[in-house]
């Protein structure tokens, strides 16, 4: 146990900062930077610099590189506000979920376009009726010759309007228990039958949508993993999203505005200041474990849990330091209005506290809705 950067490790945070500066200052700066950053150009900009994909295995077209400098790249370009979006979901888990359970031609075709930051993705996941409890899904894939025919809505998927593909979380089988009969498709885009109905959120973005499927004819050999058992692999993905540290800087950049603003001198700023800063702190050693694999399983929900409850609390700060500036338009109330969805998406609060109570401390599990 080591807590202290290599000196490689330190140079690498500096390049990242002077990058990630020099993409806001071209690009500006947004909240949440992760969805809400989309930029193809700097996205290309840095599959050349090689950081799309660092960690990735290099047999697969990645560095190889620990997953600690991915992190440490991702925690100055997001804690910074640089638009980071166009890639991102694809990086942090389409790749990784076709390396590891995709066919040799699914990994040839797809992986390419993400390391070069030319394809962006979304994740087909959430639907009316099937958020929290992602097993009730209904978007149907059925089989037809030598494909699947797909019908259904998905709700809340973030790059719906500009995403070349979407990972789509379906169900294949309905008969059985819910978690089984779920599969994962590779959907084109541009497949004709997909309706994409943009969703304005009340911060002004509209980067999520909905998504409706009309007999969309998919290939078979876009199946990720084995038909019908795909619940734990999205389970392993979500795991992955939950332990980054895109989930505790997503408004590092709105803190430091207002910590620019702060009366420092005022005794119960300075309070606060020192909670918030203690924190990020903590939240970064979990994130840390995390990207080492050191966590136990399933505390990647204790993880999220712990950095979006700060990432409120970092709001409250923001609010209370600009006051009534807050409500004016700019990037402070539209980073102010959207602070409520760090809790929310990828797993709410409550969802992370059941799963925390469950299966890391085993208490008794919650009682079946009636
Ligand atoms: C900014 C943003 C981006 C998103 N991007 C995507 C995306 O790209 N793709 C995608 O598929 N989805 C996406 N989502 C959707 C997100 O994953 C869901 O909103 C989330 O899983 C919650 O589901 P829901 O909205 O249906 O709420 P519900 O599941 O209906 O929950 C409503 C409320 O009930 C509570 N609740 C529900 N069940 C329980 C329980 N058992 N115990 C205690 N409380 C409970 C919840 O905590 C919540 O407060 C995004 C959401 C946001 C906000």
């Amino acid at each position: 146990m080591d807590f202290s950067w290599t000196a490689e490790q330190e140079a690498l945070r500096a390049e990242a900062k002077a990058v990630a500066a020099a993409a806001v200052a071209r690009y500006g700066w947004v909240a949440d930077s992760w969805i809400n950053g989309y930029c193809p150009p700097f996205a290309r900009e840095l599959a050349q610099r090689g950081w799309i994909g660092i960690s990735w295995p290099t047999e697969f077209g990645g560095a190889g590189r620990p997953a600690i400098d991915r992190m440490i790249i991702a925690e100055e370009l997001i804690g910074a506000g640089a638009p980071v979006g166009s890639y991102w979901v694809a990086e942090r888990q389409m790749g990784p979920s076709i390396y590891t359970y995709g066919t040799a031609e699914q990994q040839l075709r797809y992986l390419p376009g993400i390391l070069a930051g030319e394809a962006t993705w979304c994740i087909g996941m959430s639907e009316p009726g099937a958020g929290s409890d992602l097993a009730a899904l209904r978007t149907r894939a059925v089989r037809d010759g030598d494909g699947f025919v797909v019908n259904g809505q998905k709700i809340w998927t973030s790059f719906g309007a500009v995403a070349d593909f979407v990972y789509l979380i379906c169900r294949t089988n309905a008969d059985g228990p819910p978690h089984a009969g779920i599969s994962e498709l590779i959907v084109p885009m541009n497949s004709p039958g997909i309706e994409v109905r943009p969703i304005k959120d009340m911060a002004g973005g509209a980067h999520f949508c909905e998504v409706f499927f009309t007999d969309v004819r998919v290939p078979a050999s876009n199946l990720v993993g084995v038909e019908g058992a795909a619940f734990k692999q999205t389970m392993r993905q979500l795991e992955h999203e939950r332990g980054g540290i895109d989930r505790l800087v997503s408004n590092h950049a709105l803190y430091r505005r207002a910590l620019d603003r702060a009366d420092l001198g005022d005794a119960l700023v300075r309070q606060e200041v020192a909670e918030i800063e203690t924190r990020y702190r903590l939240g970064r050693l979990l994130v840390y474990r995390e990207a080492c694999g050191q966590a136990p399983k399933g505390f990647s929900a204790a993880t999220k849990l712990f950095c979006t409850e700060h990432e409120r609390r970092v709001a409250d700060f923001v609010a209370r330091t600009f006051g009534s500036q807050t409500l004016l338009a700019g990037d402070v109330a539209r980073g102010m209005c959207y602070a409520n969805s760090y809790s929310i998406m990828g797993g709410t609060s409550n969802i992370l506290r059941n799963i925390v109570a469950e299966r890391i401390l085993g208490l008794p599990r919650e009682p079946a809705a009636r």
